[in-house]
């Protein structure tokens, strides 16, 4: 026995170490740029946790509050951007996390009629009827699509950027509900780090959390969102698969009526191979079988799943990420070309 005791410390001392050495490779010193200790719930602010109200970003918040013992520092603050076009369900939820936690949640609003550029709304007073999405679509005179998701840019991320420079703040954390299982996420997000005025942080990823310990968290709360999988974010985002918007709109048809109308509005669709949303419901409502009826993948959907997966050929909206920029030819080959070497699109440019 006196001799192995040693070595059980000395293994011990090994995990610490080995754990403090990935600690410190994902997330640098312990007040290093991304604002986050070694714990990486503990936030340092100033900080915005980005609150999409969904059951993976509410579980962040409630690791976050554990981390702080039950209350956020003064500097870091829970936003949540409502679009208009959230479901009541996720309304309800943000309100019950924020009521049963104790956490402040901030619901902001795009505003162009307000200086700020925003306005400060509650469950009560939220909008449910699209209002700020219409309001851009007004403005800008054309629907978003999969390429021009100016939607997430506007609604979510420069509403929550105005509400920080509202407060003064000249750079804080962003703090990012994605986890360990959407490491393409993450890392499309990391490319672009640097080029706003905050700095990301990923705990869930950091900390190993998947989709299985969202699940697990939830079923053991008292209360939750009560969505399936597919329904989260805008009831029938254009990111959403195809199979996943006829299963809304055979479920619910009355959603369909609103992007009917924006198309109607803009002459124009929001995905421009496909005949739009008011042929899309009637078909939901001719055919007595639609692809999401033989398409398995969103009746195997865990319930707790992160309710923007992409894994039905919809691409994920979690409404904090954008594409990266599109890298344009500049040397303007001709067809049956290839590209010249200095441009972007060559081979030897990428690879360079
Ligand atoms: S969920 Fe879809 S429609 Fe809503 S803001 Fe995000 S990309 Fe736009």
């Amino acid at each position: 026995m006196a001799l192995r005791r040693p070595r059980v410390v000395v293994a011990e001392e090994h995990v610490a170490q080995r754990a403090e050495r990935v600690a410190g490779a994902l997330w640098g010193p312990a007040t290093g740029r991304c604002g986050v200790t070694r714990d990486p719930f503990r936030i340092e602010g100033p900080a915005v946790v980005s609150f999409s109200g969904g059951r993976t970003s509410a579980l962040m918040l409630r690791r976050i509050l554990d981390a702080h013992d039950g209350r956020l520092p003064d500097d870091v603050h829970t936003i949540f951007s409502n679009t208009g076009k959230e479901r009541a369900e996720t309304l309800d939820f943000v309100r019950d996390c924020g009521e049963r936690w104790g956490v402040p949640i901030v619901w902001v609003e795009r505003s162009a009629s307000n200086d700020a550029g925003f306005v400060e709304v509650d469950h009560a007073t939220a909008s449910r009827n699209g209002e700020p999405f219409v309001q851009l679509i007004e403005e800008r005179s054309f629907l978003p699509n999969a390429v021009m998701r100016f939607c997430t840019q506007e609604l979510k991320i420069r509403v929550m950027r105005d509400w920080m420079r509202g407060r003064w703040y000249e750079h804080w954390t962003n703090v990012v509900g994605l986890r360990a299982d959407e490491q393409r996420r993450v890392s499309r997000m990391r490319e672009r780090e640097g080029r706003e005025r905050w700095d990301l942080a990923f705990p869930l990823h950091a900390a190993g959390l998947t989709v299985d310990h969202v699940t697990k968290f939830w079923r053991a709360q008292p209360f939750d969102l009560r969505l399936q999988s597919y329904e989260g974010n805008c009831d029938l985002c254009f990111l959403k698969g195809r199979a996943k918007r006829d299963r809304i709109m055979r479920e619910h048809p009355e959603l369909a009526a609103w992007w009917i109308d924006q198309e109607a509005a803009a002459q124009a669709r929001f995905h421009a191979h496909e005949r739009g949303y008011a042929a899309a419901l009637d078909n939901t409502r001719r055919l007595p079988v639609l692809p999401f009826d033989l398409d398995r993948t969103t009746e195997a959907l865990p319930v707790a799943a992160l309710t923007d997966d992409a894994d039905d050929g919809g691409i994920a909206c979690g409404c904090t990420d954008r594409r990266p920029a599109r890298v344009r030819c500049t040397c303007h080959k001709r067809p049956g070309q290839g590209h010249r070497m200095l441009c972007p699109m060559s081979p030897f440019s990428r690879a360079a």
